[in-house]
């Protein structure tokens, strides 16, 4: 490896250019001066004002203003410094990254192409099902991350940590009879009077506090928890937001460029909101579930309980039921898994029995309720 480089050096007094022999040292950068001189630099009181872009030379400064300078033709010096001293060489431009760049770019522009291919031929929904086994979790994370700040913002959250615990502890019930799992399953409630529950990327599960109020023992939000578990293994969200998103996501999915999933989140996050899964993902999910509760020896009349009660309101008519919009044919879904069940009898445990399950609700900090308003939404 190269140590050392030929430059000029301008004392910042004078127009005067001197030709100087420049050494990486341990600590400073030693300069040789043509008249003998020698001049020591310590690497952290350096700083680069050129030779960040294709074609410049190195400039490097040092000092209080009129700035002693010095200049560098080589790029190599950059390339080299970085590698003797990854650790001190943090404020200066490095020509690798300025490749990496490039190549990512090259990256991108095939990955979109391929995406453009892909989609035409096999039509969107084939291509999100074909992609979606191959998106990683951590970017799966990423997005969940980002999406959950939407949906399930700070201030909104109900975090009281021992009621929280009550929760998990049901979906830990349930993974222990899954194996092994690449998911981090995270549980949020959210304060608002929603009969809903929703699964994002990469392990999320939101519970709004209008569902939990409406369940009457554990075993009809394991239930809940059952189905929507499912749904994030069976990677349903991620590949329902592949068939929604736009190719600048799924360009940024495929090159993993982080800041690209993360500003596709607050759009995805407003997706998820609207989202319908197929009604083969429904079953899937419903099934899967069923058997997931059948093997952690949970009651399944939880589950058949709070689907009925779903029915029951989507026979008033009531519309404010999102869980239901995008989990149709309720009766249908409760046929099939009572007919499950009866075929796959197996004995149960009470879930939390020492736990008197109306405390939960006391998870989200009270509301103060609202007047009555006569608008209409
Ligand atoms: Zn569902």
């Amino acid at each position: 490896m190269q140590l050392q480089w030929f430059g000029y050096y301008l004392d910042g007094q004078s127009a005067n250019r001197r030709s100087a022999k420049i050494y990486l040292e341990a600590g400073h950068l030693r300069i040789d001066l043509d008249d003998g001189a020698l001049l020591n630099w310590p690497y952290g009181t350096i700083r680069q004002t050129q030779g960040a872009y294709a074609g410049e030379q190195v400039r490097l400064e040092y000092g209080a203003e009129p700035a002693q300078v010095l200049l560098i033709e080589d790029l190599s010096f950059l390339t080299s410094f970085h590698q003797v001293l990854p650790n001190r060489a943090g404020g200066f431009h490095n020509p690798a990254k300025r490749l990496q760049r490039f190549q990512l770019t090259i990256v991108a522009g095939c990955a979109s192409v391929a995406l453009l291919l892909g989609t035409y031929f096999w039509g969107i929904p084939t291509f999100a099902m074909l992609a979606a086994p191959w998106v990683p979790v951590s970017w799966e994370e990423k997005l969940g991350d980002s999406m959950i700040e939407q949906v399930a913002p700070a201030e909104l959250r109900c975090s009281d940590p021992q009621r929280l615990a009550k929760i998990e502890e049901l979906v830990k019930a349930m993974l222990a009879t899954q194996g092994e799992t690449e998911y981090r399953f995270k549980i949020h409630v959210v304060n608002q009077p929603i009969f809903n529950a929703l699964a994002a990327p990469g392990g999320h599960i939101v519970i709004f506090r209008g569902l939990l109020d409406r369940t009457e023992n554990a075993e009809e939000l394991a239930g809940v928890l059952a189905h929507e578990l499912q749904h994030i293994l069976k990677r349903h969200v991620t590949r329902s937001l592949l068939e929604y998103a736009s190719t600048s996501f799924l360009v940024a999915a495929v090159i993993g460029d982080v800041s690209g999933i993360v500003s596709f989140g607050v759009e995805a996050a407003q997706m998820l909101a609207q989202m319908r899964f197929s009604r083969q993902h429904e079953s899937e999910a419903d099934e899967a579930g069923l058997q997931m509760l059948l093997a952690s020896q949970i009651d399944p009349a939880g589950m058949i309980a709070f689907f009925e009660a779903v029915r029951k309101e989507e026979g008033q008519g009531s519309s404010a039921l999102s869980f239901i919009a995008s989990h149709p044919q309720t009766e249908v879904r409760i046929a099939r898994l009572k007919s499950l069940i009866a075929a796959s009898p197996s004995g149960s445990q009470k879930l939390l029995p020492d736990y008197s399950w109306e405390d939960i609700k006391k998870i989200c900090p009270a509301v103060e309720k609202p007047a009555k308003s006569l608008k209409i939404r």
